[in-house]
């Protein structure tokens, strides 16, 4: 059956787990060879093609770009997807965690869209979706460090459309409210009642649940695709309500 992505490529970083993998998994089922760039890709099923990589390292992150344009013969999608969390207000987080959570989060998506750039402006159908969040406009509380990286996200993806749309490279992002992955799993671990706490997540979210990384990955694959072909600068909420509405009266 022949669908939207057939005959396109795409890379996603942070593919391996939760939101990148899910959307790894959409491009490919649409048709497009898929390449997932992680630091630990072991566990990424066929016929996606796990490369190791840091966002970190820019040696590291050319070498795998390199690698999956070799192999697929071109990158027409890239999706900017890894991304570490953080907790607590300024007076929490010490020099060191901003110097490395805005390396993943912000010089990431630098390193990888720098390396993928030629790439992308051969391309007749170039697209670029970064995963921002709620974080980057809602005003979190703990959330300092993290909400001012993907404030940087949301500012860098207006820049990047904005700097590329006349070579035809559409720039756009999505942002999740509360997503069930095993990031979120891994929260919930640590909380003294884990299901309180997920209660106090859900209710959180005007919808009253969280978002599944399934359907933050079919807002990637819209982006990404030719239906989107005159997006480009937007962000695109996929958080149950939550930058829009009131939250629900508990
Ligand atoms: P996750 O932890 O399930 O997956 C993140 C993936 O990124 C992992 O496979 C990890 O190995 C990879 N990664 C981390 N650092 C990396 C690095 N330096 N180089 C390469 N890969 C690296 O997380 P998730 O919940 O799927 O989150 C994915 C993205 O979505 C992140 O950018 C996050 O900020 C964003 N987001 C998540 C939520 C949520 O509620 N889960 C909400 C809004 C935004």
């Amino acid at each position: 059956m022949k669908t939207d992505l057939d005959g396109l490529t795409a890379l996603v970083t942070g593919g391996a787990s939760g939101i990148g993998l899910a959307t790894a998994r959409l491009l490919s089922t649409r048709g497009a060879r898929v390449a997932v760039l992680d630091l630990d890709p072991g566990a990424v099923p066929a016929p996606l093609l796990g490369l190791t990589a840091d966002v970190t390292d820019d040696h590291s992150v050319r070498s795998a770009v390199e690698r999956a344009a070799g192999e697929f013969g071109g990158i027409d999608i890239l999706v900017n997807n890894a991304g570490i969390g953080a907790a607590g207000t300024v007076a929490d987080n010490p020099d060191e965690q901003w110097h490395r959570v805005l390396d993943v989060n912000v010089l990431g998506i630098v390193r990888t869209t720098r390396a993928a750039l030629p790439h992308l402006r051969v391309s007749d159908r170039a697209s670029v979706v970064n995963t921002c969040s709620i974080a980057a406009t809602a005003g979190l509380p703990q959330r300092a460090l993290y909400s001012a990286s993907k404030g940087a996200v949301l500012s860098l993806t207006l820049a990047m459309a904005a700097d590329h749309v006349r070579e035809g490279i559409r720039v756009n992002c999505v942002n999740p409210g509360t997503v069930d992955t095993p990031w979120v799993g891994r929260l919930l671990d640590a909380a003294d009642d884990p299901a309180a706490e997920r209660a106090a997540l859900c209710g959180r979210q005007p919808t009253g649940r969280l978002v599944t990384a399934e359907e933050v990955a079919e807002a990637i694959g819209y982006l990404a695709s030719p239906a989107a072909d005159s997006t480009t600068g937007t962000a695109l909420a996929v958080d149950g309500g939550m930058a829009g509405l009131r939250p629900r009266p508990q």
